[in-house]
């Protein structure tokens, strides 16, 4: 999963930036609002941390002009302590959650996997496929309830996968959520990863689509309620 973060200070830019790449998200940064709503309208994000007070756009804008151009991309938005007009504004504007600074880092990061979870439709805090369970408070994987060791791109890949449960993969698609922007991106390296997965996580974990991409079905008791739900 790949986060965009739009914010002018640039520790606190930094701060949020390295916890996330410690959070297992590939992470792109910007510090001005015009470019914050071009890479926004441009790139392939997951989900946005959006600062509202920014030179160049105003944060408030940013999100307008996305949400204007169909743009649904998650965005939690940063506003100043005790501002409700700003919060309620940002809301209006098309903003999933908010966060008031000064904030934790652990509450941010918790606010982001919300979004990430209501925007792939899933309920529960754990991705489970069969054997397979993906824990994003952990970053944890386990296999028959035994951890497996996954390298941070391994981990982002099948994050992605999971997170689109039933869905098809694209290899370009998956290489636009698994690599920050200033990456040698090379989606012939996404087959790599998808070998390795396999190897550690059971070969019938990732079907291939031929000529189209990768796909982690969801289980098969899911499937059928879903099928029976119409
Ligand atoms: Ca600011």
């Amino acid at each position: 999963m790949r986060i965009l973060v739009i914010e002018d200070d640039a520790a606190l830019c930094r701060q949020i930036a390295n916890a996330l790449i410690d959070g297992g998200y590939a992470v792109d940064t910007c510090g001005e609002g015009t470019e914050g709503e071009f890479l926004g309208a441009t790139e392939s994000y997951d989900a946005v941390v959006l600062d509202l007070g920014l030179p160049g756009m105003d944060g408030l804008s940013v999100l307008r002009e996305w949400r204007a151009a169909g743009n649904a991309v998650p965005v939690v938005i940063l506003t100043a302590r005790g501002a409700w007009t700003e919060r309620v504004a940002g809301i209006d504007a098309g903003a999933d959650d908010y966060l008031a600074k000064p904030f934790q880092m652990a509450e941010l990061l918790a606010r982001l996997r919300a979004v990430l979870r209501r925007s792939s439709g899933h309920a529960a805090p754990q991705l489970t496929c069969g054997a397979v369970v993906l824990d994003p408070r952990s970053n944890r994987v386990t296999r028959n309830g035994e951890p497996v060791s996954l390298t941070a791109h391994e981990y982002r890949v099948l994050a992605y996968l999971m997170h689109n449960m039933g869905r098809t993969c694209s290899r370009t698609a998956l290489s636009e959520h698994v690599y920050a922007r200033d990456m040698d991106r090379d989606s012939n390296t996404i087959e790599v990863f998808i070998r390795r997965l396999r190897r550690k996580l059971g070969r019938d974990l990732i079907t291939t689509e031929r000529g189209l991409g990768y796909r982690i079905d969801p289980p098969v008791a899911e499937a059928a309620r879903s099928t029976a739900d119409g």
